[in-house]
């Protein structure tokens, strides 16, 4: 004889449950999210922009657009699982911190998702301080506007290496999968609105860059003086550039005057042009960079360069 019980759904059934559809919705929610906030974004830059642009809007668009694309599809085919696929691995094997401690979900999702945006902003300090690396970041200064398509616009290299930083750092800190989606759609969405070429009052931006890093505050980062570049790292949480002392308020020169943009690389030929962009790493000499950027008294040497 049979014996039939029903069988109800246990809480691991249900967040199995929850995770398999996040897994199959993922991809589908971040381009929602992004064309959502491209869409708002450049409009409110149509509307109230911050400032003129220098190089014509069509041929940047579509270059920047031309690289994110690109970046897409190389993403994709190296790691079609993305990182919401390293999540669920290591879930799946008890890897990380919250995977093995017992830690309320609810605590675990914010402190995934802030433990994450400080891994993004050190990476961001690193490829400013390590030549080679700046070699591949250099791709996102050179723009020589600001607006919502220069907050994706990197070399495919430094695509990879940040993926492959942010697979350690889940398979370290095991967090949940919901964590990592809100992580990257919300790092997608402020990337693109604090590079916004938008207006906003400054008593609110004052109040707004306590929250969120803000068109302002980022918009310093990309001056062509490398002491402001080499502040305001942060792409999300403003907290890192205040806490570590690389914060600065405004630049120099002003919004308005400010020059955005690297020194020495300035054909708008070869760094508005996607063939031009995904060469820039392996152009010319970096010997002055940031952890190279050292004085001393000693008379120059030949093949050293002392100039930053
Ligand atoms: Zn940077
Ligand atoms: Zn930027």
């Amino acid at each position: 004889m049979k014996i039939y019980c029903a069988v109800y759904p246990t809480p691991e059934d249900i967040t199995l449950g929850i995770d398999t559809w996040i897994m199959s919705a993922e991809a589908a929610v971040r381009l929602g999210f992004f064309l959502g906030v491209f869409g708002l974004v450049a409009l409110w830059e149509v509307l109230a922009p911050r400032r003129r642009l220098t190089v014509d809007k069509t041929v940047r668009w579509i270059n920047n657009l031309g690289l994110v694309a690109l970046n897409t599809l190389v993403l994709r085919l190296l790691f079609p699982a993305a990182a919401v696929g390293m999540a669920a691995f290591a879930t799946k094997q008890g890897w990380g911190a919250f995977n093995y401690l017992d830690v309320p979900y609810g605590l675990a999702m914010v402190a995934s998702v802030v433990a994450m945006d400080f891994v993004i902003w050190l990476q961001h300090v690193m490829v400013h301080a390590v030549p080679a690396l700046w070699r591949l970041h250099r791709v996102h200064h050179a723009d020589l506007d600001y607006d919502v398509t220069t907050g994706a616009r990197f070399h495919p290299f430094e695509m990879v290496l940040s993926m492959l930083i942010k697979l350690a750092t889940i398979a370290l800190l095991g967090p949940p999968l919901v964590a990592v989606v809100i992580f990257e759609v919300l790092l997608n969405a402020t990337a693109m609105f604090n590079h916004g070429n938008v207006r906003i009052p400054r008593p609110i931006d004052r109040v707004l860059r306590w929250l969120v890093v803000t068109p302002d505050m980022h918009r310093v980062h990309h001056s062509v003086e490398d002491d402001e570049a080499n502040s305001n790292f942060g792409f999300n949480l403003p907290w890192w550039d205040r806490l570590f002392g690389t914060y600065r308020n405004q630049p120099r020169g002003g919004h308005e005057g400010m020059t955005i943009g690297i020194h020495g690389y300035r054909d708008p030929r070869q760094v508005a042009r996607l063939p031009g962009m995904l060469a820039l790493p392996f152009r010319g000499r970096i010997t002055g960079y940031a952890i190279n950027r050292r004085e001393w008294s000693a008379p120059e040497e030949p093949g050293i360069n002392h100039a930053p």
